[in-house]
Parts: structure tokens; C-alpha cells; sequence
């Protein structure tokens, strides 16, 4: 069993122990044993056989037991059972249908039913009225949702990095490739599908309605079905003719209106055959959500950065050392990595005083001797205080080589306010970036009211950056916010605001969400080298 494999099984044991509604905190340390276990660099069979798996982070005796039983028997006894008790394929087409769990739990026990097709027969035969609870509009309105054919979408977009989880496990397992809304890498996917070249598709099908992460399948045709989760998502794999591989793909990449500007599509085995029929440069998936026209630009890719400058450690809220942040950037093929840990009004967590900056920055200066000539950069994500005024004086942040400006509370001033706020803080002469610029959480917070037009004014005439940022439930700027600042002449930087090694990783998702607004290599500050950074933040013109 590999360490993805392993990952599953703990996640699928957190979703049982969900539904069975056990103690929230068990739930959670399942879920982040299993991402750790994704992670983790060694194969986790081997440290569990080896009695060391608790030398892992988060996994504490009562999951190194069960992993010992999953490696040793290949299966969690416990899970078995509560798969039986739990019916997990009806609750998960009942959370696709929009009932809870427990709503779809009671409607397996009252009917008898214990897969997906059960519940459809009784459906089918009227018995979903004998639901305590079920009347005639609720019956009604879930015989339609079951009999819906179509395109499937998900009820609550999921967050890109979950998103492709799903999307790009799914696609691994069956050899074929992510499209829908991750491929075109938007900030929130409802449309999950994966493409297959597959000569006999009843193999591919077979194969998905199988995968551990789909529970039950809620469509078939010949060659394309929809699955759902266990958290009712649905997915949708397309097994295609050979031949038409790229035509399909290109169908189910989206977006609708940009696939409608296109057809009727010729078939080809490829994408860029297709494109070559219809006399059409190939595009790149981050432009396809509108119709597009003319030569796509030379975007931005993941191999033109050099470094990430936004990143936090211990001194904060990150949970690695400066070195680790470091030589973990330094694999990366980085050339540089900036520390920017919180100051004191951030409030929440914990942030850095005048003094902890200055004692962090020599712990920097003893990092950087065996690095070389990779560089750490001291730096700081410096709070924006309500009256537009810095966290730290003024002569702390001209020490540093690199200084993120970043709004946290009170987000939700007025337009006017926040803007002044903000523009005050971008005249600072030593601030490089503001961070996050407008502050939301993706299905969770909306957008500030920040003027974005003003604020490109002035960080033009400051040369003050403006930052992607890559935690996949802020991704802001978001794509047309980029595009908007690119024709204002403003730069922008790729960051990944990480709190941890593994949250460099992220940078895929900042450049992609960059590329969406038309960036190119030349428009990032961090795909040039080391000196142009350190050359302060008039090199940023
Ligand atoms: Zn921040
Ligand atoms: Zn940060």
C-alpha cells in the first residue's frame, strides 16, 4: 500500500466517523493524519511495519494502531463495519440530491436500502412517501433530481487545491487526464471531470464506479458516467474513442462559451490537432472562460520563478524553521526565499516586535552561510494599522531586504476609508507589496471594497508590487483583478504566503491564477534574479 493509498483509507474512516457523528476532534486528527501521510517523503508501510509512525506529525497511538491494521490486513476492521451501518453510497447521493447525512442515513434505515440503486428502485416504486418526514414536494423533488441528466455540477464550489485532489486522483487511477473547472484552474471548481482514451470504455467505467473516492455512481451511459463522494460531489469521466480523445477534451475543459465559440469541433486523437483543423492557435486552459480570439501571449509558467517571497516559519504562525522554509525553497530550484512573519497587530497569532526582528535577522545571517548562494531574505508581512500607519518604525523595515504590507482587520471599512488606509501605507518608501489586496476567503468572505483603480495608480507611482496570493481559499489578486492591473503597468508577485514546507507547493496554484489574468514572465517580479530583487523596490518598475 503506498502512502496516497494509505491517505485515503484514513479519509474515508474521517468521512464514516462524520456521518456516524463522533467527536468532531477525532474527525479532524483522521483528516490531518491523512494529509500528512500525502506528504510525507518516506513510504509510511514502512515506518508503521518499523513501529516508527509516530514519529510522524499528528499521528498519535489510536491512528498508529489502525494503520498497523490497514498495512498488516490491508483493511480497518472498524471501517468495514461502519460502511455497513452507515450506508455511505446512499449519503452520499443523498448529500448530491441536497439532503444532510443524517436525513440520508434515516431514509437507508426506514426504506431498507443500502446502495444508491436500491434507493432509485424504491424511489422508482413510491416508497420514498413512507419516509417519516418526506412529503409529497420533498419526494417530488428528488425523483427529479434523480432522473436530472446533463451536466453535473457540484452544489458548493470546491476549492482548487481539493478540487484537484479529487479531480487529478481520479485521473492518475484511470490513466486519463483532469479537465472541467481545475484545468482551467478557477478559484472555485463545480465542474469536475476527467478524459479517457479508452478503446473499450465498459473497462474505464468499471474501473471509476471502484475508485475508493466515489461512493455511488448516479449516471451511466456508454461511454461517460457521474459519481459522487461521500460529500455528494459529483464527478464526471468521459471514456472517449481514441480518436477522439482531444475533441473531448476540449468539451469537457470548458468553458461552455468558450467550447460554443468553437464548435462544431472536427474529431482528433489530440488537442492541438483540433485546433489545427479549425486553422486556431492552441490556448492555454487559464484563457478558456470566455470566448477568445487572436494569438494567446507567452504566459508565465511555474519554471520562470526564482524564489517566493512571502512565507512564514516558527516566529509566527508557520510551522517550520528558517531553515527548513529554506532549504526546502532551495530544493525547489529556487534562488531566493523571503521570511515575512507577522508583526504584533495581526492580533490572532502571535507577531514580531523591533526585537524579534532584529534577532530573527540574525538567525537569517547564520542560514544564509551554508545556503549559499541561495539567499534568505529577512523580511515581513507588516500589518496595516486602521489609520493607514505601519506595524513597525520605520527604521526596522529599512533593515529589511523585503517588506509585504498586508490589511487584516477591519476589512470591512468603506471604499473610501480602505482605500486612503491602504494608499498611505503604499507611500511608505520601504514597503515592496501589499498582500492579498482584497482580502476574501473564498466561499467564505467577500471581497473588500478596495478601489483597485486608485490602488494601481499608486502603486505605480510608488513601484509597489501587488501580490497573487497562492492559499487556495485566497488566490487573490484573482485573474481579472491581475488582468486589470497588468494594463494599469503594475507588476505582480507570484507568493505562496506558506505556513509550512508543503505550503510551497502552492506556487502552482499563483502562477496559474496569474496566468488566468494574462501574465507573462516579464510582469512578475519574482522570475528575475536574485540582484533585481535585492536592488529595492525601484527595480520593480
Ligand atoms: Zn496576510
Ligand atoms: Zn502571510
Amino acid at each position: 500500500m503506498d502512502n496516497p493509498q494509505i491517505a485515503d483509507r484514513l479519509d474515508a474512516f474521517a468521512s464514516l466517523l462524520e456521518l456516524g457523528e463522533a467527536n468532531p476532534y477525532t474527525t479532524r486528527a483522521y483528516r490531518r493524519a491523512a494529509e500528512t501521510i500525502r506528504s510525507a517523503p518516506l513510504p509510511v508501510g514502512q515506518l508503521v511495519r518499523s513501529g516508527r509512525a509516530r514519529e510522524l506529525r499528528g499521528i498519535g497511538p489510536g491512528i498508529e494502531a489502525r494503520l498497523r491494521e490497514l498495512v498488516e490486513t490491508g483493511a480497518i476492521a472498524e471501517l468495514a463495519e461502519l460502511e455497513r451501518e452507515l450506508a455511505p453510497d446512499v449519503v452520499g447521493l443523498g448529500h448530491y440530491l441536497g439532503l444532510g447525512a443524517k436525513r440520508s442515513v434515516e431514509l437507508a434505515r426506514t426504506l431498507g436500502v443500502r446502495t444508491s440503486d436500491e434507493l432509485r428502485e424504491a424511489a422508482a416504486a413510491g416508497r420514498l412517501r413512507t419516509v417519516p418526514g418526506i412529503g409529497p414536494k420533498t419526494e417530488a423533488r428528488l425523483l427529479e433530481a434523480l432522473g436530472h441528466e446533463g451536466e453535473p455540477r457540484s452544489r458548493r464550489g470546491l476549492l482548487l487545491s481539493r478540487a484537484w485532489e479529487l479531480v487529478g486522483g481520479v485521473a492518475t487511477a484511470l490513466g486519463g487526464e483532469a479537465a472541467g473547472d481545475v484545468r482551467r484552474w478557477r478559484d472555485s471548481c463545480e465542474r469536475l471531470a476527467v478524459v479517457c482514451a479508452a478503446p473499450d470504455p465498459h473497462f474505464v467505467l468499471a474501473r471509476f464506479a471502484k475508485l475508493p473516492q466515489i461512493v455511488a455512481v448516479v449516471e451511466e451511459g456508454e461511454r461517460r458516467a457521474v459519481g459522487v463522494t461521500v460529500d455528494g460531489v459529483p464527478v464526471e469521466v468521459v471514456a472517449s474513442e481514441p480518436e477522439r480523445f482531444g475533441t473531448a477534451l476540449i468539451r469537457a475543459t470548458g468553458s461552455p462559451e468558450y467550447v460554443a465559440e468553437l464548435e462544431p469541433l472536427p474529431d482528433a486523437s489530440h488537442e492541438e490537432a483540433v485546433y489545427r483543423a479549425l486553422d486556431l492557435p492552441w490556448c492555454p486552459p487559464e484563457l478558456r472562460e470566455q470566448p477568445f480570439q487572436g494569438e494567446p501571449p507567452a504566459l508565465v509558467e511555474p519554471k520562470d520563478i526564482r524564489g517566493d517571497l512571502h512565507c512564514h516559519t516558527t516566529w509566527s504562525d508557520g510551522r517550520a524553521s528558517v531553515e527548513d522554509m529554506a532549504r526546502a525553497a532551495q530544493e525547489r530550484g529556487y534562488d531566493y526565499l523571503a521570511i515575512c512573519d507577522h508583526t504584533p497587530a495581526v492580533g490572532a497569532v502571535r507577531g514580531l516586535s523591533d526585537d524579534d526582528v532584529r534577532r530573527q535577522a540574525e538567525e537569517i545571517a547564520a542560514a544564509n552561510e551554508p545556503l549559499a548562494p541561495f539567499r534568505v531574505l529577512p523580511g515581513i508581512e507588516c500589518d496595516i494599522l486602521a489609520d493607514g500607519r505601519l506595524d513597525l518604525p520605520d527604521d526596522v523595515l529599512s533593515e529589511l531586504e523585503w517588506v509585504q504590507a498586508s490589511v487584516h482587520g477591519g476589512q470591512r471599512m468603506p471604499r473610501g476609508e480602505l482605500t486612503k488606509r491602504v494608499e498611505e501605507a503604499l507611500r511608505n518608501p520601504y514597503v515592496h507589496c501589499l498582500s492579498h489586496p482584497k482580502g476574501r476567503y473564498i466561499n467564505r468572505r467577500p471581497e473588500n471594497a478596495l478601489d483597485l483603480e486608485r490602488v494601481f495608480e499608486v502603486a505605480l507611482e510608488e513601484g509597489v508590487a501587488l501580490e497573487v496570493n497562492g492559499l487556495p481559499d485566497r488566490l487573490d489578486l484573482r485573474g481579472e483583478h491581475v488582468r486589470e492591473a497588468l494594463r494599469a503597468g503594475v507588476q505582480i508577485v507570484c507568493s505562496t504566503d506558506a505556513h509550512s514546507v508543503r505550503g510551497l507547493g502552492n506556487m502552482a496554484l499563483a502562477v496559474a491564477t496569474a496566468r488566468r489574468g494574462w501574465a507573462t514572465a516579464a510582469h512578475v517580479v519574482n522570475t528575475r534574479p536574485l540582484r533585481a530583487i535585492l536592488g529595492g523596490r525601484r527595480a520593480a518598475r
